[in-house]
């Protein structure tokens, strides 16, 4: 049986093969329960195909050929596991396009915004590929009748759990550090947009990669999710998703003590200080709050802005509302579209919901507010102004293209209502003053700021969450410390007899 159908996408009318197994052991092979879903775009809401559903007796498959895959892994010398790696993003290099077009059809963003991603994901495989043979430990002085050294060596097997924002990225941000520091995974992607992660499996066959090292396994979070929470053989679970889902997980996982890494919701204030350059900024806050549909954990969706000169804050709102209007909407396959659908039809009804509720409890709008067309799920980029701090769309993620606007007028009231939140993923500032910038970015309880940019990644530097934000880091030095546990050698010496 072939596990494999032709897609086409929309607009530019190409078509390519998209695998529609599971993948274990470096093959795409059937569900044990013979069951499949659908897969659907949110383009159009037409169906695209069905694929392989697994159920909790592939996960089982699956980590038992992760598991006697790691025994061999784990010894791999670690420079031949970054010439893996090194080849693996060589191959997804070659396929950009076509990644970048499927993450657009199953998704729904713009194709700015998936090679934005792409980019990231290659040069982020190649981040992970240097570290290879960097994993050290260290020496320790205790006394001349002892050598102790530690090493920090693999956890076993990891299981993934990932969502639907960032299909690739996420796929890319998990079996990177797994990888390199020796572990295998079993990776679940998110129901709604499973078809790029399938579709990269066949480069990490052609890579070399060898079987069982890499699984992905397609499934419902509560079946096949939560069979990976569950296994005892495996030993880590990193996850990134909803606040509530992220409780489960830590949830199950402590039944077996599983290690685990949490990269959860947000409600990220950037903010707008008078000083700023005002063109620069504006284009900040856009992709703060309206690159990848607004769907991002820490898009910058509350955002304040200076108010002590009542007139340049409402003229500063005003060119806010004329950029964002020039934004064009639709189809992401579309000449120059920005902002394409929203990803699933539970996220554009929340996101309606939201708004809806906006305008009941009369908040002031700026712009947008409507739902685009009838077929799609497309959202007008919606801007609420002078929204009060405790309000419903102030403190809970919305998790789309609507931002609030709250004025402020000192540092000390911003920097209150800037934590006043569950949530401490991302931040923004935008001053040309470097006082304010530290000053502010030393008091923001986040775990990014960034300063005069955002949503401005580098696989080098760490990201992750303060507060229910989450817990470990992804990308830089600091994502391998949660996928390898520390080993300490104590040996003794003895005084030669000679
Ligand atoms: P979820 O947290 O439900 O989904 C994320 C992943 O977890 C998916 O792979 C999902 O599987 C899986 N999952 C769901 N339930 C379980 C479970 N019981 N055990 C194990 N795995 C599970 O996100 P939603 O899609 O429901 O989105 C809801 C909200 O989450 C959004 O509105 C947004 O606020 C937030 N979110 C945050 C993201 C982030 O980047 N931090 C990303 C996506 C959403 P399946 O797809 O099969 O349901």
């Amino acid at each position: 049986m072939s596990f494999s159908t032709t897609l086409t996408f929309p607009i530019i009318n190409k078509t390519y093969d998209q695998p529609t197994g599971l993948f274990i052991n470096n093959e795409f092979v059937a569900a044990k329960s013979g069951k499949t879903f659908e897969v659907t775009t949110p383009i159009t809401e037409e169906k695209l195909t069905d694929l392989q559903q697994a159920g909790a007796e592939d996960v089982e498959v699956a980590v038992q050929a992760a598991h006697k895959a790691f025994q061999e892994w784990k010894f791999t010398e670690p420079s031949i596991r970054g010439k893996l790696l090194y080849k693996f993003a060589d191959l997804v290099e070659r396929e950009k396009e076509t990644l970048a077009q499927i993450e657009s059809l199953d998704n729904g963003k713009s194709l700015v915004c998936s090679r934005y991603d792409l980019n990231l994901v290659v040069e982020y495989i190649r981040s992970c590929a240097g570290y290879t043979d960097k994993i050290d430990g260290r020496t320790i002085n205790s006394d001349s009748h002892h050598l102790n050294y530690t090493k920090r060596e693999p956890l076993g097997v990891c299981g993934a759990i990932t969502p639907w924002n960032f299909p690739l990225l996420m796929f890319t941000w998990k079996i990177g550090p797994a990888l390199a520091t020796g572990n295998t995974v079993v990776l679940k992607p998110a129901s709604a947009t499973p078809l790029s992660n399938l579709y990269v499996c066949k480069l990490i066959k052609e890579a070399g990669f060898p079987p069982g090292v890499v699984n992905v396994i397609p499934g419902s979070g509560r079946g096949c999710g939560n069979a990976i929470l569950q296994h005892p053989l495996i030993k880590k679970v990193a996850f990134t998703g909803s606040t509530e889902v992220g409780r489960t997980v830590m949830t199950e996982c402590a039944k077996t003590i599983k290690k685990v890494t949490l990269e959860l919701g947000g409600k990220s204030p950037n903010i707008v200080f008078q000083d700023c350059d005002v063109e620069q900024t504006i284009q900040h806050l856009i992709t703060g709050i309206f690159f990848n549909n607004g769907e991002v954990c820490c898009a910058g969706s509350r955002i304040y802005i200076q108010a002590t000169d009542e007139k340049w804050y409402s003229e500063f709102l005003q060119k806010f509302k004329v950029a964002v209007e020039k934004l064009k909407i639709g189809n992401p396959f579309e000449e120059g579209v920005f902002q394409g659908a929203q990803s699933t039809p539970d996220q554009f009804q929340t996101v309606l919901d939201y708004i809806k509720a906006g305008k009941e409890s009369k908040l002031k709008l700026l712009m947008g507010g409507n739902r685009i067309g009838d077929k799609g799920y497309f959202v007008e980029p919606t801007i609420f102004y002078d929204v009060p701090q405790d309000n419903k769309l102030t403190q809970e993620e919305i998790f789309g293209p609507v931002a609030v606007v709250l004025p402020f007028k000192s540092v000390d009231e911003l920097i209150e209502k800037a934590n006043d939140s569950e949530f401490g993923l991302g931040s923004g500032v935008h001053t040309e003053d470097i006082n304010t910038a530290i000053y502010v970015s030393d008091r923001l309880a986040a775990g990014t700021v960034w300063v005069n940019c955002y949503n401005d990644f580098h696989q080098n530097v760490p990201f992750g969450g303060f507060k229910q934000s989450g817990i470990g880091r992804e990308m830089g030095a600091e994502a391998l410390d949660n996928y390898t546990q520390v080993k300490a050698v104590r040996i003794k010496i003895k005084t030669p007899q000679i």
